[in-house]
């Protein structure tokens, strides 16, 4: 029997990413996005990838209704819940937007799979750690409290979804993202941030592309070997295959107890500096970049110990970091080229 999967947020970077691999993989994927975020150039590539069209609603999962009616209309054997807003900044100047949207959508899915018995993932992050005591984090690191409404919507949704799963019976996974980058190896898919890029890589790309004039580093004086932060880069495929992996142990009844959480990272720290010199290097450019003030609310360090993914799921980052600043440039080099 083919399980069908349904990607909340399946037209942005992430979802994007995971409903090609979900695919790839034999699941049946229902795609739906409100937009909000992003234009159809993702589900296109998608398309484009898998030679097929997924099924795909416009609507917003917001609207416990329409959400119901998903649920009606399709019979979904688990649901990957990416539908959120993620811009940390921008939470915290408006909390109430992020609470609201990040939260309710949430509800509405839990709901829903209360009701049809869905398993459910949910796209954490490493956020949850905030500045980590001890490296690299465990999930039996404490989670600290959240220094943005952002990554406080984080932590509440896995404390709903663990509740749920004591309550209801269901089985839920919250993945613990660290620092997604890079594209599909296709150049089909890939991250398309609207405005200026908050995240590293896409600013690191845009720059070489003549989008951005000049990168900033920020922070030289931090306590790392090189001064600069220290991040758990980790390939978007690679990621996207950790879904794929968590969803089959639900769905096969391979869990440990009703609710899981793992790190998704690769266990790997690179500080920025050397992510930027990984970047010139591998794809012979030379970057106009400075060094600049530190950015209010950046932890020194956070990397993963992913040895529970490694062993529980199966799963294991497998891309260089090289190998995915080259993909993430090729990416960059279609977008630009494009809307030229
Ligand atoms: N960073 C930077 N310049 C930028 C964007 C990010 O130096 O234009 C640094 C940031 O200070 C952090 C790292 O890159 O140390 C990763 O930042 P990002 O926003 O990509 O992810 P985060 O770890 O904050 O979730």
């Amino acid at each position: 029997m083919i399980k069908t999967v349904l990607v909340s947020g399946g037209a942005g970077f992430i979802g994007s990413h995971v409903t090609v691999e979900l695919s790839q993989a034999g699941y049946e994927v229902v795609v739906a996005d409100n937009m909000s975020n992003c234009d159809d150039t993702n589900y296109k590539g998608v398309c484009a990838i898998l030679g097929k069209e997924p099924p795909f609603i416009n609507m917003d999962f917001c609207d416990s209704s329409a959400v119901a009616k998903l649920f009606a209309d399709y019979k979904i054997d688990a649901v990957i819940h990416f539908a959120a807003f993620k811009a940390v900044g921008e939470s915290v100047a408006e909390p109430l937007k992020y609470y609201r949207n990040n939260l309710l959508s949430f509800l509405n899915v839990l709901e829903a799979a209360r009701q049809s018995g869905a398993a459910v993932l949910f796209s954490s992050s490493a956020t949850v750690y905030g500045e980590p005591e001890e490296l690299p984090v465990t999930e039996a690191s404490p989670r600290l409290p959240a220094t943005s409404p952002y990554g406080n919507t984080k932590q509440i949704c896995e404390d709903f979804l663990r509740d749920c799963c004591s309550a209801y019976g269901l089985r839920g996974t919250a993945l613990r993202y660290f620092n997604p980058i890079g594209a599909h190896p296709s150049a089909l898919i890939g991250e398309l941030p609207r405005g200026v890029p908050n995240n590293l890589v896409p600013y690191i790309t845009q720059t070489a592309a003549g989008k951005r004039e000049r990168l900033s580093i920020f922070g030289n004086d931090y306590p790392t070997p090189d001064g600069t932060c220290l991040r758990d880069y980790i390939d978007i495929t690679d990621l996207a295959k950790a879904h794929v992996c968590a969803v089959r142990r639900m769905l096969d009844g391979k869990m440990e107890s009703g609710y899981e959480v793992f790190n998704i990272g690769t266990g790997r720290p690179v500080s920025v500096l050397e992510l930027v010199n990984a970047f010139e290097k591998v794809n012979g450019i030379r970057l106009n970049y400075c060094f600049a003030p530190r950015r209010a609310g950046d932890v020194t360090a956070v990397w993963a110990d992913p040895s529970l993914a490694n062993e529980k799921l199966g799963w294991k980052a497998v891309r260089s970091v090289e190998e995915t600043l080259a993909a993430a440039w090729a990416w960059e080099k279609r977008i630009s080229l494009h809307e030229e």
